[in-house]
């Protein structure tokens, strides 16, 4: 684990953040006491759905399927996504 300097969004103070993998953070402020997790999501390149799987095959190799619109392919997009916790 990897504990890294973040501004918090909602008051902007300055606030450690516990990186717990390369595609989620999450800290809590202690200034305001929100908690915000931020992560990487992989996004559909054809319609936009973050609702994919992925599907690992043999001969073709990895791949992801979007259930949404059906898209299967090896290119996807990823984008940040960021969550208050509540409570
Ligand atoms: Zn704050
Ligand atoms: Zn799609």
């Amino acid at each position: 684990m990897k504990v890294r300097k973040y501004r918090c969004q909602e008051c902007g103070s300055l606030d450690t953040a516990v990186v717990r993998d390369s595609y989620s953070v999450t800290y809590t402020c202690h200034s305001c006491g929100v908690s915000i997790v931020r992560r990487r999501v992989k996004q559909c390149p054809t319609c936009g759905s973050t609702d994919l799987y992925y599907e690992a095959g043999l001969i073709t190799g990895q791949k992801y399927h979007c259930k949404k619109c059906n898209y299967i392919g090896p290119l996807v997009f990823e984008k940040e996504v960021v969550e208050k916790i509540e409570g």
